[in-house]
């Protein structure tokens, strides 16, 4: 019997699950893929922002301003990358610019700090590849950005090492509610548990209507986004907003915390939660409204595209509470932006909901808040490369060219707690196959490496999600050998 089964391994599942392997409480994090973060999480523009723009008393406002304050220590503890590089938003009218004053009397009405009111001249001392048409910014010094999925995996490794359970490729179909909590249909398993904290992203609404009247429906929202090369990752230092106006929000322009560029959300209403394709007009418009802000924008040098999808509901509040017909299941849905920001405080108050339902836990007196940050082998001293490659050779074999990640690296996210099962699981957590070729190199070696530690044919070894495989099959078969001599790949374009 689980005291608590999280439904769903994305930013909110996993803030959730680290806070609660503070106390003594027996969890299990159940998520329908094959790694942490493969729903919204793996796809947005990773930025912690200040909450300026979230209205006054709502959830969103409240959880984003105090979840932001939160970042440094969590991802120093959790040795995840993070900047505080803080944010404009560009005006290049009068109009505008009093949105820009509406914005920031929100912003000190929400408690986001330092906030100013920047004229021209500061703006393109600051930022001089933007727009000579712009009249002046709003400065937020408190916004930041992360890197997503590294965070949540994070969260989930430093959780699993304080004691909580994770159940990957396991799809949570039916929910009966008994005498002593739930029954949780999960796969081919039937959990037991006293509570449920549905954290389940797009699919929240479906996870809710498997016990309770349906109350809320997730209106799925798309963005796309383009991602640009290393090379002209500076070309902004800080994150570009546009003035929202009653056209929309524009489009933003920032680093990464990897050092690469990045464009995007576009932002549209569709019906399908799982449409996460980019579409031409999507990235053509992009193009257009980045323009306006950062003429001369170096469009030459994407490398990718990728769209994420927002889960909304007509509120376009969060909505955090215990449901009123199943006494011990929260529903914790409609996590739309700024639900990356919000995620630390998010943690903190379902797990005081939580105390108030269970009435308390006893503290986990083992709880160790520090996870041992990923190995960077290229940012090492000498000494230290040489003393990590004598220590195992494989450090001192180079995997992905682009990116400089080692084989030793490889390894050692696979055989993590949470470790990673797939090529993109792989990018994600040491940027093998983020670089300029997008895996076309690496991409082999990487599924040899992930089959050898594994102990699984290679032929099951898959890009991305579950069905997502790579090798298709033998292109010709050789009498004496059980497996052909040459296997086809399929593209490993993103
Ligand atoms: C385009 C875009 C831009 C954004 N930009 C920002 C930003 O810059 N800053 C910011 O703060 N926020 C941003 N956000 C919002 C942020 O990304 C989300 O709030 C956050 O990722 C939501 O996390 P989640 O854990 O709720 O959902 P998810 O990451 O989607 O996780 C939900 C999980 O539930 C699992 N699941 C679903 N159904 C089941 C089932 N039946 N059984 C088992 N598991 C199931 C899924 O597999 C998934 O892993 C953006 C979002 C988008 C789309």
């Amino acid at each position: 019997m689980y005291d608590v089964i999280i439904i769903g391994a994305g930013i909110i599942g996993t803030a959730i699950a680290r806070e609660l392997s503070k106390y003594q409480i027996k969890t299990i994090i159940v998520d329908k893929e094959n790694d942490i973060a493969n729903g919204t999480t793996k796809a947005n523009s990773a930025i912690v922002h200040a909450g300026y723009d979230a209205k006054r008393g709502t959830l969103k406002a409240e959880t984003n301003v105090a979840g932001n304050a939160m970042y440094e220590d969590l991802c120093n503890e959790l040795g995840v990358p993070f900047r505080r590089i803080g944010s404009f938003v560009v005006g290049f009218n009068e109009e505008d610019m009093s949105t820009l004053n509406e914005l920031y009397q929100e912003g000190v009405d929400n408690g986001v700090p330092n906030l100013k009111i920047l004229n021209k001249k500061q703006v393109k001392e600051m930022e001089p590849n933007l727009s000579d048409e712009i009249m002046g910014a709003l400065y937020a010094p408190s916004a930041g950005i992360v890197g997503p999925w590294e965070l949540a995996i994070a969260l989930a490794e430093n959780a699993a090492e304080n004691g909580v359970e994770i159940l990957l490729n396991t799809s949570v179909t039916a929910i009966e509610k008994n005498e002593e909590g739930f029954l949780v249909t999960a796969g081919d398993q039937r959990l037991k548990t006293k509570y449920i904290i549905n954290c389940a992203g797009l699919f929240a609404d479906e996870i809710n209507n498997m016990v309770n009247t349906p109350s809320f429906k997730i209106l799925p929202h798309r963005g796309e986004y383009n991602l640009f090369d290393k090379s002209v990752g500076d070309y902004v230092k800080r994150v570009i907003f546009q003035t929202p106006t009653k056209h929309g929000k524009g489009v933003l322009v920032l680093p990464t915390v990897h050092g690469n560029l990045l464009i995007g959300p576009t932002s549209d209403f569709i019906d399908d939660p799982e449409a996460t394709e980019t579409t031409k007009e999507g990235l053509q418009s992009l193009k257009e409204k980045t323009n306006s802000v950062v003429p001369n924008f170096p469009f030459h040098t994407v490398i990718t595209s990728f769209a994420g999808l927002r889960a909304k509901v007509a509120t376009n509040d969060f909505f955090i509470e215990e449901s009123k017909e199943s006494k011990g299941f929260i529903n914790v849905a409609a996590i739309d932006s700024p639900g990356l920001s919000a995620a630390p405080a998010i943690g903190e108050m379902v797990t005081k909901l939580l105390f108030g339902i269970a009435g308390g836990f006893d503290l986990n007196l083992s709880f160790n808040p520090t996870r041992r940050p990923n190995i960077n082998f290229m940012v090492l001293s000498d000494e230290e490369k040489a003393e990590l490659i004598q220590r195992d050779p494989r450090y001192g074999r180079v995997i992905c060219r682009c990116e400089s990640v080692t084989e030793g690296e490889i390894v050692d996210i696979i055989n993590r707690k949470a470790g990673a099962t797939n090529l993109d699981a792989i990018k994600r957590r040491a940027r093998a196959g983020a670089g300029r070729c997008q895996g076309g190199f690496c991409g082999p070696r990487v599924m040899e490496i992930l089959a050898r530690e594994l102990n699984v044919d290679i032929t099951s070894i898959v890009k991305d999600s579950k069905e997502s495989y790579i090798l298709t099959g033998p292109t010709k078969s050789n009498k004496n050998q059980e497996h052909s001599s040459q296997l086809v790949a399929v593209s490993l374009d993103n």
